[in-house]
């Protein structure tokens, strides 16, 4: 497309590029992701909130790269846990533990529990080169069930109940999920400002 912005997603991982992709659909951009520039280190997730995770990669990013650069970051937390596992979600039960490990962990820690409260968050970043960044967030209130259900979605899915609809997380279609999920209304607040965004981003890459 003439005139067509690139923008890399600070992730290799190929489902977060195929939904933005599907989600930026109609506009004039080019989306990459790391897995486009060899041997491209990424930036640590050492921070202490989503936002300063999703900066901190979007930044990172767009500065070494020299080009519009796109982050994000999500987890859960949970009242009854003082909020974790929080911004450590992807680690909670271990650096390489799997979603069934980490699921069995959080319902072990809630045993007895009567605060069920959790909550998901995203916040969504997208930086350019000069270091401006712009951020989006949203999150989905839920409770942890006693036991997993459903086979369908990733992580905390399956012991995530989402009251509004009687169901976990793992038990809806990934289209429901998308509608009313924390990552699905941050993308869609993303989208719809995006022509604001892009012109912001030609704004900043032509004064740098
Ligand atoms: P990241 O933002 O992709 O790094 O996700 C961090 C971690 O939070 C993941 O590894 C999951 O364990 C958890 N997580 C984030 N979003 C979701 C979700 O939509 N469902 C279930 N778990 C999630």
């Amino acid at each position: 497309m003439k005139n067509s912005v690139t923008i890399v997603i600070a992730s290799r991982n190929i489902g977060k590029k195929a939904e933005i992709k599907n989600l930026l659909s109609g506009f004039p951009v080019i989306i990459k992701n790391l897995d486009d520039f060899a041997e491209i280190v990424s930036a640590e997730e050492d921070g202490e909130t989503f936002i300063e995770n999703a900066c901190k990669k979007a930044k990172f990013t767009a500065r070494l790269l020299g080009l519009p650069a796109l982050a994000d970051d999500s987890g859960l937390l949970v009242d009854a846990l003082g909020g974790a596992p929080g911004v450590r979600s992807a680690r909670y039960a271990g650096d390489n533990a799997s979603d069934e490990q980490k699921c069995s962990k959080l319902i072990k820690e809630m045993e007895g529990k009567s605060n069920r409260r959790a909550v998901f968050k995203c916040a969504i970043s997208i930086a350019v080169p000069n270091g401006c960044v712009q951020t989006y967030e949203a999150e989905c209130e839920g409770r942890i069930s006693e036991n997993p259900a459903g086979c369908h979605g990733f992580g905390y899915d399956s012991v995530f109940f989402y009251p509004p609809l009687e169901k976990t997380f793992a038990q809806l279609t990934m289209e429901e999920k998308g509608l009313v999920s924390h990552r699905g209304k941050a993308l869609k607040k993303f989208r719809n400002e995006f022509d604001k965004v892009l012109f912001w981003i030609r704004q900043n890459m032509t004064t740098q």
